[in-house]
């Protein structure tokens, strides 16, 4: 921080690494129905010391994950189907 400036911090690989997107994503997020939304969880719960690159791993929260964004997906589409139902023909 006193020494380099935020310039240098942006080029360096591990700054670099973590705006990859979906490229910088595992095969098994790049793989997974979910990973659009997902986006393979926060970075640093990517981290798994055999994988390579290191935090290419899913995240340790997949499972969790996985159950959140089935639930949002659900309720999104329970919801729009309801506000674009004919009036009287919606139900809960
Ligand atoms: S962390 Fe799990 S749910 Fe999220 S993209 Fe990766 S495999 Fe899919």
């Amino acid at each position: 921080m006193f020494r380099n400036s935020f310039a240098d911090a942006a080029v360096h690989p591990a700054f670099r690494a973590r705006q990859r997107g979906f490229a910088g994503l595992g095969p098994v997020c790049r793989s997974c129905v979910r990973s659009r939304v997902c986006g393979g969880g926060l970075y640093a719960h990517r981290y798994a010391p055999a994988a390579d690159p290191v935090f290419s791993a899913p995240s340790v929260y997949c499972d969790d994950l996985a159950v959140l964004v089935d639930h949002i997906g659900a309720r999104l589409r329970r919801d729009v189907a309801e506000l674009t139902a004919p009036r009287g023909k919606a139900s809960r």
